[in-house]
């Protein structure tokens, strides 16, 4: 007879971080949307050997107490939910507590957090899930996440990482999205001891489109045009581009909803639809895009990873998105500046 026992919390953990933590860029992903949730206006992410030996996140946001640091990497415990209703108009990345958790149980793990006003810092550490007491520390107000030998204790895990150089562009290119979907905070890079990438903030509309150059393209913005559209309780804004900017592969294509980068069934074919008689076939168009509506009219519990969302109103979300890309792309097909002659 088989013997059925429940499983220690560290056990629940390491098989929880599956979900969540597949790479390093899924730790700095859930560690600059922590940053962000505790309104940071700098963020530092510095990484060693592709993530493999260092991941080191650094904001200036609102700090943890130093008798809250265990509760932020015990399982199920956030500050940014308390109820099932809260649970339906999530506005923050984060929501299941689950993150540091479950990196914790999988790396070489340390917190150390100071809130504005406090005299001093203090820090945590876990080891593979064990955590130890805290102790002061030096750190300016915000908070400083360090996770060392990613999967040290599960070699399964770390058999599937790639080489150096392939987790590094996971994570660049991660920054870079993030970058996009808040282009008022200002992000920093590096790898192995040197600068890669540096966002300063953007405080306007000017200084958010060159951020989008940096990424997409310096001649983007002169092949784009600028979306800005409201209607029954949905806002459409940012860049799409015209059918010169268009690609080989689908990779310049940003689209967030509320803050939050999603692959979405609904949205892809919207998109596709409105470019449909401007694109050559086997062309996709690049764009960034923000659709901003209120969080109850979207869910985002689907999936652990929150690449997806699910729309009340899917027919309504449709059909605006639609609407509002086919028409700005009108220019294009009314003969004016047709795709070929731009
Ligand atoms: P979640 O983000 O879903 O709440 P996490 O495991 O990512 O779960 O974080 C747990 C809690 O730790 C958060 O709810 C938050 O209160 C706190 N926390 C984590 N990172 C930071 C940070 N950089 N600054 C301030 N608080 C943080
Ligand atoms: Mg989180």
């Amino acid at each position: 007879m088989a013997v059925i026992r429940a499983l220690s919390p560290e056990l629940v953990n390491q098989i929880a971080a599956g979900e969540v933590i597949d790479r390093p860029s899924s730790v700095v992903k859930e560690l600059v949307e922590n940053s962000l949730d505790a309104g940071a206006t700098r963020i530092e992410v510095d990484i060693e050997a592709g993530g493999a030996r260092l991941i080191r996140v650094r904001d200036d946001g609102g700090g943890i107490h130093a008798d809250e640091l265990p509760l932020a990497v015990a399982a199920h415990a956030t500050s940014k939910i308390g109820s099932f209703d809260d649970l339906e108009h999530v506005a923050s990345m984060g929501f299941r507590g689950e993150a540091l958790a479950s990196m914790s149980s999988v790396s070489r793990f340390a917190l150390t957090s100071r809130v504005r006003g406090d005299d001093g810092a203090f820090r945590i550490e876990v080891d593979g899930g064990r955590l130890h007491a805290a102790r002061p520390a030096q750190h300016p107000p915000g908070s400083s996440v360090e996770v060392r030998d990613l999967f040290y204790n599960v070699p399964a895990r770390k058999k599937f990482m790639r080489a150096e150089r392939t987790e590094f562009a996971h994570i660049d290119d991660l920054l870079k999205s993030l970058a996009l979907a808040r282009s008022s905070v200002e992000f920093r890079l590096g790898h192995n001891g040197k600068p890669v990438r540096v966002w300063k903030a953007a405080r306007d509309e000017q200084a958010q489109l060159q951020r989008v150059a940096e990424v997409l393209g310096e001649d983007f913005p002169a092949q784009s045009l600028r979306i800005d559209h409201a209607s029954a309780g949905l806002h459409l804004s940012g860049w799409v581009g015209l059918p010169t900017a268009s690609r080989a592969q689908a990779d310049a294509q940003y689209f967030y909803v509320n803050g939050r980068l999603v692959r979405d069934r609904i949205v892809a074919h919207a998109v596709r639809q409105a470019y449909a008689d401007v694109l050559f076939h086997g062309r996709h168009p690049a764009f960034v895009l923000y659709l901003e509506l209120d969080p109850a009219g979207v869910d985002v519990n689907v999936h652990p990873a929150k690449h997806e969302v699910r729309f009340r109103e899917q027919r309504l979300v449709h059909d605006f998105l639609f609407r509002t890309l086919h028409e700005a792309l009108a220019q294009t097909r009314a003969g004016l500046g047709a795709p070929s002659a731009a």
